[in-house]
């Protein structure tokens, strides 16, 4: 053989022995740097109540599938904005939210995603692919025009805008349905006050279904008794009726103007997810009508025990009309591996109808009894 081809010969060996030890090494990092538990492989889905970090009534939801990150709200107060971030942030790992919902106007719902001056918002902190927000709100509240111009500076900054309506009618390069894997989609439902004004801004909610395959989540924001009929209505006249729901955020925080029969009925919830702070009095003294109201529960109880709640109030002093609060369930984790399902939280798995709230602050219904 000639020098040459000798030389060519070891010049091949050498890069292919280069070669073999990158993929060695790359398949050896990939492993080391996502512990199995972390790895969600296409299809799989994991659904996050969290718990704010105050006392206030607010909600915030994430989820994950596969790449895909989204949130839904963002909780009370400004403050909450940390508390988020430090828990969304163990899942996410490019920086990105790719989808954020923002229900409606109210403070309760949009509060963490502008910053507080001090301290980042969700906005100030991820990367935003596409905003979905309500068409119409009567506020003008301080909070609601900070986040407009969040917004907007986010659109400059290259996120997509789209309004709740504009999706659902495929719209300006909006979608009804925007698929997160192969298997599962994001679906813009249709709410009668995406285009007609209501005087409860509550019932301008965006409202939202996860499919996955014959399973569906559904959330409705705050939306009202009235925009819950008419919901139900719409769907089924145009669409057969909405479908049975493994997984319903109460809407409305649990209050007994949300959770009608006629949504109930509908959708035949399996697992009932309450974002509060159960016996709060930030809105009534009337202690039934505090979240979760007992007739909300008495609603409920007819479909499913499986209700959760993320925090509780802790102690109450009569004297400054004052509470602070603990974890009820805490963050609240829905998640589905390979077509099963199951709920995990943060401080315990307990059903509200076993928790000591429940028993000194509820009348069991007799279906839970
Ligand atoms: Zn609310």
């Amino acid at each position: 053989m000639k020098k040459g081809k000798i030389f060519l010969y070891c010049i091949l060996a050498f890069i292919v022995f280069c070669v073999g030890c990158l993929a060695t090494f790359g398949v050896y990092t990939l492993i080391l740097a996502k512990p199995e538990s972390d790895v969600y492989i296409s299809g799989d889905l994991s659904i996050h109540f969290m718990e704010l970090g105050n006392k206030y009534v607010g909600d915030s939801i994430y989820i994950k599938c596969g790449e895909n990150d989204i949130l839904i709200d963002a909780g009370s107060r400004q403050d909450s904005a940390e508390t988020i971030i430090n828990y969304v942030d163990e899942y996410v790992d490019d920086n990105k939210l790719e989808y954020v919902i923002a229900t409606h106007g109210h403070q309760d719902h949009i509060a963490a995603f502008v910053s507080t001056g001090k301290k980042d918002g969700i906005f100030d902190h991820y990367k935003v692919g596409t905003i979905i927000d309500f068409p119409i709100s009567n506020s003008n509240s301080e909070i609601l025009q900070k986040y407009r111009s969040a917004v907007e500076k986010e659109v400059n900054d290259g996120a997509t805008h789209y309004t709740a309506l504009e999706c659902f009618n495929n719209q300006k390069g909006a979608l009804r349905k925007y698929q997160l894997s192969p298997s599962v989609e994001l679906e813009i439902l249709y709410n009668y006050y995406y285009e007609n004004q209501s005087n409860d801004e509550n019932n301008y909610s965006v409202c939202v279904m996860i499919n996955q395959g014959e399973n569906h989540y559904l959330f409705t924001g705050d939306l009202e008794e009235d925009g819950e009929r008419k919901l139900v209505k719409y769907y089924d006249d145009n669409f057969g009726g909405l479908p049975h729901c493994v997984l319903y955020k109460a809407g409305h925080h649990g209050s007994g103007t949300s959770s009608t029969e006629e949504l109930l009925s509908a959708i035949k919830p399996e697992i009932v997810c309450i974002c509060t702070c159960a016996g709060t009095c930030e809105y009534t003294q009337n202690k039934d009508n505090q979240f979760p109201y007992q007739v909300t529960v008495d609603k409920l109880a007819k479909y499913t025990d499986a209700v959760y709640v993320t925090s509780v109030v802790d102690v109450y002093s009569n004297v400054k009309s004052e509470y602070t609060v603990k974890s009820m369930n805490g963050n609240i984790v829905f998640t589905v591996k390979n077509g099963k399902y199951e709920i995990s939280c943060s401080n315990n798995n307990l059903k509200l109808k076993d928790t000591d709230w429940f028993k000194n602050n509820r009348r069991c219904p007799a279906e839970w009894k």
